[in-house]
């Protein structure tokens, strides 16, 4: 592994695919997605795929990352939430695109280590908790972008109810088997969905309805 696999992987997987733009692009060259992996998965970690990070939960394939960060059109100084955060590789590249970013992991013993992970790549003082992000995050609300990086039948209402007039979410909205990437507008008087590429995602597990 070396910083020519990281080349080839935003290369090859992003730019040649026609996804993102620059900024996104520079961002993903300063992050090690090895970084973010099991020690066992090192190898493959510029690979275009998910990877399993253990109980059930994956991180997931770079060029999803990239259109996801893409639709949410995030802008530096934004407040940006992450539901479902799993390894840290996202709030990395948040961080890196010079938002501010919160996150929420439902596992505890991920949660435990993003902080670790962050910290490989210099990286500290991100707002992070442990708990069910259906409810969001209401103490640091409104963000101006919320990504969902799980799967789920219907946006969760009160992450629409934390989202800034003018905000975006982004979320994969679909059954167990595929979802479409869904980007949420929230406007004055209106809400505007618009469905976008098919993608696999880990459950968003909630009790919330
Ligand atoms: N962006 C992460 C994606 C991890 S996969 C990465 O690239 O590493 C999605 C994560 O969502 C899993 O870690 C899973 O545990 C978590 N998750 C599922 N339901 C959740 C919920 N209700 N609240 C918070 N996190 C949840």
């Amino acid at each position: 592994m070396s910083k020519d696999d990281l080349f080839l992987m935003v290369q090859n997987q992003i730019i040649s695919r026609k996804i993102g733009d620059e900024k996104i692009h520079r961002a993903f060259l300063e992050v090690e997605r090895a970084n973010f992996v099991r020690d066992e998965d090192k190898k493959f970690a510029y690979g275009d795929s998910p990877l399993s990070i253990g109980f059930g939960q994956t991180i997931s394939q770079p060029a999803m990352v990239a259109e996801m960060l893409y639709e949410a059109k995030i802008e530096e100084g934004q407040k940006v939430l992450e539901v479902g955060s799993g390894s840290g590789y996202l709030l990395a590249l948040l961080y890196r695109l010079k938002a501010i970013p919160y996150g929420i992991e439902r596992i505890k013993e991920l949660g435990e280590k993003i902080d670790e992970n962050l910290s490989k790549e210099g990286i500290k003082g991100i707002k992070f908790k442990i708990g069910d992000g259906y409810y969001g995050w209401k103490e640091y609300s409104p963000f101006d972008r919320i990504i969902v990086s799980a799967a789920t039948f219907k946006i969760p209402e009160p992450l629409i109810d934390q989202l800034k007039i003018g905000g975006i979410l982004v979320a994969p909205v679909g059954g167990e088997s595929v979802q479409y990437l869904t980007v949420l507008k929230k406007e004055t008087d209106k809400i505007k969905i618009e469905k976008k590429t098919p993608c696999v995602f880990v459950p968003l597990i909630t009790d919330g309805k």
